[in-house]
């Protein structure tokens, strides 16, 4: 697919409001500031697609985009943001683990974790309520380009190590939206999902 003629076609507030459940859909997710905007930015070689966070935890609205008819990326809200009420934060938490069960069109999630922090709690829960669900997970170690070839290396074995230990297809790799590493894999993932 081409994913530079992405373009915005909806927001919904909550899982409830989202447009009819056909087609395919791959999900984003990540924590706060995690650069989950920036790599659909990246990949669709759109600068102001996703609204790059300057205010982490700000955006709450789910927003869906269209690579092609029925050919949907979904940014769905970043997690873990400290400021937000523990009360919001639990019933953000029930919302995703139900979209992840319930959304049939629901093909794919990418995870974004900064390379430096990969693998909190909610990447974790996140991880297991999708092998759960049946749904592949392509986890991707965001900002690269902060370490050294050396410690990313390290990173990424560490981290696909610890994806071993979850019974599902879970595939990890290293990803860059400034120095644009992981491009293609996320491309060919994503290619993979909707031709399914
Ligand atoms: P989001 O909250 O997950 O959507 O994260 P953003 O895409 O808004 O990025 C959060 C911060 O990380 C911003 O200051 C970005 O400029 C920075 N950032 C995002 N991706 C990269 C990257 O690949 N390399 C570096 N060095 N910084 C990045």
């Amino acid at each position: 697919w081409n994913y530079h003629v992405t373009h915005f076609v909806t927001s919904a507030p909550d899982i409830r409001h989202l447009p009819a459940d056909t087609g395919i859909e791959v999900a984003f997710a990540g924590r706060s500031n995690a650069g989950k905007s920036s790599a659909l930015n990246t990949l669709t070689n759109q600068k102001g697609l996703a609204r790059t966070s300057k205010t982490p935890g700000r955006t709450q609205l789910i927003n869906l985009f269209e690579v092609a008819e029925g050919i949907r990326l979904v940014d769905l809200p970043g997690y873990g943001y400290a400021q937000v009420p523990e009360e919001m934060k639990l019933k953000w938490q029930r919302a995703l683990a139900e979209y992840l069960q319930k959304r049939n069109c629901l093909k794919g999630l990418v995870i974004l974790m900064d390379i430096r922090h990969p693998l909190k709690d909610l990447d974790h829960s996140m991880i297991q309520w999708a092998v759960e669900s049946r749904i592949p997970v392509l986890v991707l170690l965001t900002k690269a380009d902060k370490l050294a070839s050396g410690a990313r290396k390290a990173q990424l074995n560490m981290v696909r190590e610890a994806a071993m230990g979850f019974v599902g297809d879970i595939q990890v790799e290293m990803f860059s939206s400034l120095k644009k590493i992981g491009v293609d894999k996320l491309r060919q993932k994503l290619d993979s999902w909707y031709s399914e």
